[in-house]
């Protein structure tokens, strides 16, 4: 690959408050719903997700979905919902941002930016948030070639912003059965590659409930830095990807089997 790149493969470690992602021996640990739908259902999550385990919330609330007449989210109201629910459980937050216009209020609220599979390759964008400095969850494509995400991270890394983690979300293969094919051969090429820590999403990565738990355990027994798992008090209700998310209980036994395996 290209020369010039700046992401060399040196160890990078992205600070998010306490948290030194990529340092950690015990997985990093992101939950919460799909999306933000009100202010009781994020602070209820959140509360619920605290008692368990967990080390960032998230919650959407620009949502990038498929049909333009499905739930796109609470907007800015709901980011400051998800502000105050981490601010309650004392973690910090994590949203996604899919323009450039709502960065400046994304970039004071969250502790975290993500850029979607769907922004990828906006390379506009990823300009934009390689020149603050806020750290960047960078999901891969769904389908992006390694070196197309690796390059997607250059633009980030090559306009300053070095404040990187990786997240292998599942590329579109030919079989269907799951929602995605989790790619975890991903997660050393990409930590060689580039140095970045890198998580897995195996909620999007499976579409599947029951196999977020062997997923996730695969995903930390091949090394990744952490997961990100939809976390859900209501999932046959949920406005957004209620088929993948897990209740409560369902995430509590996630956390205990990851318990073993870093033990
Ligand atoms: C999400 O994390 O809610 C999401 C929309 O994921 P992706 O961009 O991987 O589809
Ligand atoms: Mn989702």
């Amino acid at each position: 690959m290209e020369d010039k790149r700046v992401l060399t493969g040196e160890k990078i470690i992205v600070k998010v408050g306490k948290l030194n992602i990529g340092e950690n021996d015990s997985p990093i640990l992101i939950a919460g719903p799909c999306a933000v739908e009100s202010r009781e259902q994020v602070l209820e999550i959140a509360l619920r997700l605290k008692e368990i385990g967990v080390d960032i919330l998230r919650g959407g609330v620009f949502k990038p979905r498929t049909s333009p007449y499905s739930f796109q989210g609470l907007g800015l109201k709901g980011l400051e919902y998800l502000r105050e629910a981490g601010e309650k459980i004392g973690v910090p937050i994590i949203t996604e941002l899919m323009d450039e216009e709502n960065l400046e209020a994304v970039a004071e609220y969250s502790d975290i930016i993500q850029i979607g599979s769907r922004n990828m390759y906006n390379y506009p964008l990823l300009k934009k948030v390689g020149q603050i400095d806020k750290p960047v969850l960078l999901k891969r494509g769904m389908s992006a070639t390694i070196k197309e995400w690796v390059l997607a991270a250059e633009y980030i890394a090559s306009c300053g912003n070095k404040n990187i983690i990786l997240c292998e979300r599942g590329i579109r293969t030919f079989q269907n059965y799951t929602r995605n094919t989790l790619d975890l051969a991903a997660v050393p090429i990409m930590q060689r590659e580039t140095g970045l820590p890198i998580i897995v999403d195996p909620s999007h990565g499976t579409g599947i409930r029951e196999l977020i738990l062997p997923m996730s355990r695969a995903a930390v027994a091949c090394g990744a830095n952490g997961v990100m798992i939809e976390v859900h008090n209501n999932p046959k209700n949920a406005l957004s990807d209620g088929f993948q998310s897990l209740t409560p209980d369902q995430y509590k036994e996630v956390v205990e089997a990851l318990k073993e395996i870093t033990n």
